[in-house]
């Protein structure tokens, strides 16, 4: 099956969700997730009519972007997990860093924004279930750093992001889906931010549609996209 046919179905997945829970398809962003994945099919996925390529490692996507170079309507998220030597090379590069998991990594790109003159978009990362081996601000930490990260001129942060735990039974991540949900929702009603806290970037292939159900505006999806990773 080509790039475009498989595009083309999650299209279609990404529209039933949304009809299902009475949502307007087209406040669901598709991001395609990059990573492994070579410029030519980068290319062909463009082709396709996708516009936000998501990357997790700096370095792959400084290949890639000069590879593909710029092109209408193209725009490349930074979704992995941000070394703080490398904070000064992906500011600025990225129009949203989905994947802040602490105060000082936001005052370190508020740091580097201010520098060129930009303010980043960025989104804050929630351990929603509390995983040891996972990064991000536990759901009961996240107001205070709220607090201290909206006094960062440089950043604007517009939403959330989560990782839900792995499971083979999507609808077993349902629950921390609906509770991201639930966390947005009660920042949002309190305007705790400058930036508007409206986006919820959560999903991936094999659970996007129950993600939308719970009100995702951002699903990252990339092997229903490119085909498995080695
Ligand atoms: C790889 C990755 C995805 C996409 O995962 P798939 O299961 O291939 O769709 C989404 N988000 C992040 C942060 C990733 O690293």
């Amino acid at each position: 099956m080509s790039i475009a046919d498989r595009v083309q179905i999650i299209r279609e997945g990404i529209r039933e969700a949304a009809l299902r829970v009475g949502r307007d398809p087209a406040t669901v962003q598709l991001v395609a997730a990059t990573k492994t994945v070579s410029p030519s099919l980068l290319v062909e996925a463009y082709e396709a009519g996708l516009r936000i390529f998501g990357e997790n490692r700096l370095q792959e996507a400084q290949e890639k972007i000069p590879a593909i170079g710029p092109r209408q309507g193209l725009g490349w998220h930074f979704i992995g997990r941000m070394q703080r030597r490398k904070i000064k090379d992906i500011v600025g590069k990225f129009g949203l860093i989905h994947s802040v998991e602490s105060v000082e990594q936001a005052h370190a790109i508020d740091g580097v924004a201010e520098k060129i003159g930009i303010q980043q978009g960025i989104l804050l990362e929630v351990n929603v279930a509390g995983e040891e081996n996972k990064g991000g601000f536990v759901s009961n930490d996240i107001e205070d750093a709220i607090a201290k990260i909206d006094r960062f001129p440089h950043v604007a942060i517009r939403g959330l992001m989560t990782l839900p735990p792995f499971s083979d039974h999507p609808e077993n991540v349902r629950p921390y889906f609906s509770e991201l949900r639930q966390l947005r929702d009660s920042l949002a009603e309190r305007k705790l931010t400058h930036g508007g806290m409206i986006e919820l970037s959560m999903g991936m292939s094999g659970d996007y549609h129950i993600a939308i159900e719970e009100g995702a505006t951002m699903v990252r999806v990339g092997s229903a996209i490119f085909g498995q990773r080695n």
